[in-house]
């Protein structure tokens, strides 16, 4: 198939209470869309992961801590849908994949998380990935708040090249590390990030990895909570150019920050469509 769907209606029933009303509204909004054919566009249901993978994340410690949290499940199935979605890339039975979550993942670090992340879902599918003996990684967070989980994982590992944008200021790059940090500031606007976009991909075209992870946070709406003034034209922008810039390896899109319904909407399927290669239509 082309693209894999990843989702579970928990997500919308018991996610995080900031993320959750945007779920199932933006799935009816994608099944209505017409770009699930059941074909090429496949929806699958989400499963946990298993508890093992996340504790080799994870520390103790922070385990122990999430052991009574009321997020607790729904961050666990969130974690197995983007490891599903990445397994299938992974193994050739799906192009690309866009993965749902109930709970967000790049402010998970090994031993702490805040913002509405508990596992780092990302970190952890990678860890799996590593053991079917996959190695190097390409992750796009456009969520404009900082990736610092994920960093956390990652900031030492050069062969994970972490492109992570964010509503501070400056641009920060570790070519030795493969840490790219992008700050637009706030309020940025379209031109301004899919020009920023534009160069670091050509940068990491350089950089030969298996997979790329987009961490989708669609908070970067002018609409949404988060520091960019995005608006719906640099969605399928954006994933248009990730897509090029992938080719023929591995893309996965795992849904992070952003609560507005209307935004998620548009958003969501829009992208998809891009995955499908049936944008605009
Ligand atoms: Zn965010």
């Amino acid at each position: 198939m082309k693209v894999a769907i990843t989702y579970h209606e928990d997500f919308g029933r018991n996610g995080f209470s900031v993320l959750k009303d945007r779920i199932r509204p933006s799935f009816e909004a994608l099944m209505e869309s017409g770009v699930v054919d059941g074909e090429d566009v496949q929806v699958l249901k989400a499963h946990p992961t298993p508890l093992a993978l996340v504790e080799k994340a994870h520390t103790e410690s922070h385990m122990m801590n999430m052991s009574t949290d009321p997020y607790l499940d729904v961050a666990i199935l969130s974690v197995g849908s983007v490891m599903m979605a990445a397994e299938l890339v992974a193994t050739g039975q799906a192009e690309s994949a866009f993965a749902y979550t109930g709970t967000a993942g790049h402010h998970a670090s090994r031993g702490a998380c805040w913002g509405f992340c508990y596992f780092n879902d990302v970190a952890i599918t990678i860890l799996k990935l590593r053991e079917m003996g996959l190695e190097r990684f390409l992750i796009v967070d456009v969520d404009p708040h900082f990736g610092d989980g994920t960093r956390d994982f990652f900031g030492d590992d050069p062969d994970v090249f972490h492109i992570n944008f964010h509503s501070g200021s400056g641009n920060k790059f570790d070519p030795e590390r493969n840490n790219y940090d992008i700050g637009l500031g706030y309020n940025a606007n379209n031109y301004q990030f899919l020009e920023q976009l534009s160069g670091i991909l050509e940068l990491a075209k350089d950089f030969d990895f298996q997979i790329c992870f987009v961490i989708f946070g669609h908070d970067s709406h002018e609409d949404d909570y988060g520091g960019f003034h995005l608006t719906f034209d640099a969605y399928p922008r954006m994933a248009t150019m990730i897509k090029e810039a992938v080719g023929n390896k591995g893309l996965v899109f795992v849904l992070s920050g952003g609560s507005c319904i209307h935004v998620a909407r548009q958003a969501i399927p829009d992208v998809v469509k891009v995955l499908a290669g049936r944008w605009p239509s």
